[in-house]
C-alpha cells in the first residue's frame, strides 16, 4: 500500500518536474518612473559646507577622502541589508528608493574611477556626459538584488579608494572637465566625488555625517 502510494507520489513528482523546466517568463514589469532629475551644479560644495548632508569637503585630504569613501560604503551596505520591503520602497514616486541610490552610488564609485584614469591618462580629457535617471532605467535599479548591490558597491568604493590613496603630488594637478565646462584638478575632482555618496546616504536615512559618524 505504502509503495503503491509511493509510486503515487512519484508519479506526481515526475510531473511537477516535467512542468518545471517548462521555460517561463518573467512578470513584465513597467520600469518606475524617473526620479526627480537633479541638474544643479553642485561644485559650490567644494567652497562651503553643504546645508543638507552637513558634509565639508573643501579642505579634505586623500587619505581622508580614501577613508570617507570606504566608511561612507560601509553605511550604504549596511542600509541594503536592512528590510527588503523597506529596502525597495520609494518614500515619494519621484524619490527614489534605498536600493535605487544604493544602486546610482555603486556606478557613481566606477563612474569616477573611469573619469580618474582618463585624467591620468591624457592631458584635460572632457568626460562624457553620464544621465543617471537614463542608466537607472536602463539597468532597472528598481529590480535587482540588494545584496548583490551592496557587495558590488562595496567593491566599486574599495577600488576607488585605493586609487585616490596612490597618488603623488604631480598627479594631484592633473585636470579633467565636464561637458558643462566645470574644470578639476584631481584634487578637488576626489573632494567632489566624496560629497555625492555621503549626500545620498543622508538623502536614505536622513541624518547627517554627524550623526552616523559619532
Ligand atoms: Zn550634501
Amino acid at each position: 500500500m505504502f509503495e503503491q502510494q509511493g509510486t503515487l507520489v512519484d508519479q506526481q513528482l515526475v510531473v511537477l518536474a516535467w512542468f518545471d523546466v517548462e521555460p517561463r517568463s518573467e512578470p513584465v514589469t513597467a520600469a518606475p518612473p524617473p526620479a526627480q532629475p537633479d541638474d544643479k551644479d553642485w561644485t559650490w560644495v567644494l567652497e562651503r559646507e553643504c546645508p543638507d548632508c552637513e558634509v565639508q569637503v573643501g579642505h579634505l585630504t586623500m587619505p581622508e577622502i580614501a577613508a570617507l569613501n570606504r566608511r561612507c560604503a560601509d553605511s550604504f551596505a549596511e542600509v541594503l541589508r536592512r528590510d527588503e520591503t523597506w529596502v525597495k520602497a520609494r518614500p515619494q514616486p519621484d524619490v527614489w528608493s534605498p536600493l535605487e541610490y544604493g544602486c546610482h552610488v555603486r556606478d557613481v564609485f566606477r563612474l569616477f574611477a573611469e573619469r580618474l584614469e582618463l585624467m591620468l591618462d591624457q592631458d584635460d580629457p572632457e568626460f562624457a556626459n553620464w544621465n543617471p535617471n537614463d542608466t537607472a532605467e536602463a539597468e532597472r535599479y528598481d529590480l535587482q538584488d540588494p545584496a548583490q548591490v551592496a557587495t558590488e558597491l562595496l567593491s566599486a568604493a574599495g577600488h576607488l579608494a585605493d586609487c585616490f590613496e596612490s597618488l603623488d603630488a604631480d598627479q594631484l594637478r592633473r585636470s579633467g572637465r565636464r561637458s558643462d565646462g566645470a574644470s578639476f584638478t584631481v584634487e578637488t575632482f576626489a573632494r567632489y566625488e566624496i560629497h555625492d555618496p555621503l549626500h545620498h546616504l543622508w538623502d536614505v536615512i536622513g541624518a547627517p555625517m554627524s550623526d552616523w559618524t559619532s
